[in-house]
């Protein structure tokens, strides 16, 4: 993918909070109550095998430095930036992934609310309690704000087995804001916690998968607030990386490659591989959110 030189970045939407704290930790302040209920079912939550249940480190984190993204604004200011330092690129897919959702929900008469990105290394302190880098990306409800411990993008490589890219990236993020927007929808406080293959978990995630490939179709054409789009080009093989990402993260995949080896349909929150990519390809090609009805689907591939 490629960002267009000239087009100014907004880093107000991302806090960098990998800088200070003891040993990696950081404190954004929030309470650590109610974490595991939100985490556990919001989250890339198999990284690590997380069973469910299992509370996180909780309140613990060290009095942290001040968020400070000053690093950031000084270093990423337009595409150009982007086009050589992964950290902006970042910036700029998130700058993008909410201009086309602020667009959107102009287009149904309604207001879309920017959530802001965190960079967090090890361990961090959210609206939803504490966490650590072993829940993989994830977004809290209680403060409206996407969680990323950066480490992850490597983990997918090394782990996971990826071929991982800066569009492989995008993909992440933009489920991750895929979940902002069933937040703002109301979507997500009518789904059940449960799991299983057809469990409202599981078509959370996948409609998240859906939201992403939406975003994607529409990114090289959404203009940013100078009026013209920050993204000029995705290739196939951008597209081609985020479904190497959306099979490897997969119930199924994680479950025989990265768990017991065993497939457990009972343990599903996220869909299997071949959902994901369903779902996100969906989203590439309609390019429209009602596409993405995954409650109504009988059949959810
Ligand atoms: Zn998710």
């Amino acid at each position: 993918m490629q960002f267009d030189d000239d087009v100014a970045l907004d880093t107000s939407q991302v806090q960098d909070a990998r800088g200070g704290g003891i040993g990696g930790r950081v404190a954004l302040g929030g309470g650590g109550l109610g974490i595991v209920g939100f985490l556990i079912y919001f989250v890339l939550n198999q990284l690590g095998g997380l069973p469910a249940g299992v509370p996180l480190s909780t309140g613990d984190a060290a009095p942290g430095q001040p968020v400070s993204s000053s690093d950031l604004a000084s270093e990423c200011r337009t595409g150009r930036d982007a086009n050589t330092k992964p950290d902006c690129a970042r910036v700029a897919i998130i700058n993008s992934i909410q201009a086309y959702w602020a667009d959107e929900f102009a287009r149904a008469g309604s207001t879309y609310r920017e959530a802001d990105t965190t960079f967090f290394r090890g361990a961090v302190n959210t609206g939803c309690g504490s966490a650590t880098a072993d829940v993989g990306p994830f977004y809290c409800p209680a403060d409206q704000g996407v969680y990323v411990d950066l480490t992850f993008f490597d983990e997918l490589k090394t782990r996971f087995g990826a071929q991982g890219g800066t569009f492989a990236e995008a993909y992440v993020l933009a489920h991750e804001y895929g979940h902002h927007v069933q937040n703002l929808l109301g979507t997500s406080d009518r789904v059940g916690r449960g799991t299983g293959p057809t469990s409202g978990s599981v078509r959370l995630e996948l409609q998240a998968d859906c939201y992403a490939g939406v975003w994607a179709n529409h990114a090289t054409t959404t203009p940013s607030a100078s009026g013209k789009p920050l993204i000029t080009n995705i290739t196939q093989d951008d597209i081609n990386r985020a479904v190497d990402v959306a099979e490897r993260i997969g119930d199924d995949f994680i479950q025989e490659n990265l768990g017991g080896g065993q497939v457990d349909e009972s343990q599903f929150s996220h869909g299997t591989s071949a959902q994901r990519e369903k779902w996100f390809l969906a989203g590439v090609n309609g390019g429209q959110p009602t596409q993405c009805d995954t409650f109504g689907a009988r059949d959810l591939g």
